[in-house]
């Protein structure tokens, strides 16, 4: 059977919170990716379910290849749609449900919204060092997913039978990608456990995977084939592998949301790597992706240097810098962990 080991420390509370229908608003991070946003629209179905009046909201756009989960068509993107109405909807909300980010700064302009918003905040997520800004936590950070502990809150919640196909696709899909596919260090005896759960409550793994893995543009797969080509750099010394593309270069092939995403992990792919970073030029900032390899932490490296933070062996961060500054900033921060990328 199911056991967690971060179960919600007032519960009784919460389930009191849901006892009658709420006006309810889920949030997720910038940039949502296929967790941020399968955690969110599973829930929401759930929680409609309950009868409860909810609203997905998402700071901004997101890739084409996550438009397809149930409930996308009623998502509302602060940056797209009138911020005047999430303001709004924040503001009028009884529940406000913070899914897969741990700090109010990963909604940038929304953060000060919920901060102040009158709603009870609930938060679910996996992100290590999380601000605790909630009055409900269902926290994990050894979780993979948060779409794992979507499905644990409802397990809790003793709902499981309402689970159905099109909520267990949204989960599952957030279950495939935060562990890379089922093959990153996450991937433990628990994700296979709740992954069988949804599917069989109806999720089907081969349409997942189809769609979010498999429905590249060949613009894409061109970026892909040049930044192998041409802009992976490699320093053996360093055991480390970084990318810089500009804002030239991402244009060039068309790029749009969500078509570098997977990159960095070409450069983690290599034998002897341990580090791997891609930093692009987003025009009105520099992002920066960091993956990793054991106990080397991109977490504490994208706190320390780049705004950012995530999973110890999966980060993100930005700068304000040009792309030369930034790539000169990470290359010179690496005879500093020089003793810790080449242990063992
Ligand atoms: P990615 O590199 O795929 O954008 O993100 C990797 C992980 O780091 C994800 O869990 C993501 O939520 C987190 N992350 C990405 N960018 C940032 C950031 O700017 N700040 C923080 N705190 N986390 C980030
Ligand atoms: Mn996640």
């Amino acid at each position: 059977p199911l056991a967690f080991e971060k179960p919600m420390q007032n519960i009784k509370a919460f389930k009191d919170q849901l006892s009658q229908p709420r006006k309810v608003v889920i949030l997720t991070h910038f940039k949502p990716d296929a967790d941020a946003l399968g955690s969110s629209l599973g829930l929401a179905r759930y929680l409609k379910k309950k009868g409860h009046a909810v609203t997905v909201i998402t700071p901004s756009d997101y890739p084409d290849f996550i438009a397809w989960m149930p409930g996308n068509e009623e998502v509302v993107i602060f940056q797209k749609d009138k911020p005047d109405r999430c303001a709004k909807l924040v503001a009028d909300a009884e529940m406000i449900f913070c899914l897969d980010f741990s700090s109010l700064n990963r909604i940038n302009e929304m953060g000060g919204m919920v901060r102040e918003a009158g709603a009870k905040k609930v938060l679910v997520d996996h992100h290590l060092e999380p601000e605790h800004f909630a009055d409900f936590e269902q926290w994990d950070g050894t979780a993979a997913s948060t779409a794992e502990l979507v499905y644990q809150l409802i397990v809790e919640l003793d709902d499981q039978a309402l689970v159905d196909g099109p909520m267990a696709d949204c989960l599952y899909a957030g279950i495939m990608t935060d562990t890379g596919g089922f093959r990153h260090s996450n991937t433990n005896h628990k994700v296979f456990q709740i992954a069988s759960d949804l599917v069989a409550r109806g999720a089907n793994p081969y349409k997942v995977s189809k769609l979010i893995y498999e429905t590249n543009s060949l613009e894409r797969l061109r970026l892909m084939g040049y930044v192998l080509w041409e802009k992976l750099q490699v320093l053996p010394e360093y055991k480390t592998a970084y990318i810089a593309l500009t804002a030239d270069e991402l244009k060039r092939f068309g790029s749009q949301t969500g078509d570098t995403e997977g990159l960095v992990n070409f450069g983690l792919s290599i034998k002897g790597i341990k580090l791997s970073v891609i930093i692009s030029d987003r025009r009105e900032n520099i992002k920066l992706s960091l993956r990793s390899l054991g106990d080397f932490s991109v977490n504490e490296m994208a706190r320390a240097h780049f705004q950012g933070g995530g999973h110890r062996n999966a980060a993100g961060g930005q700068t304000n810098l040009t792309l030369e500054q930034t790539v000169k900033k990470f290359l010179d921060l690496l005879p500093q962990y020089k003793d810790q990328l080449l242990a063992d």
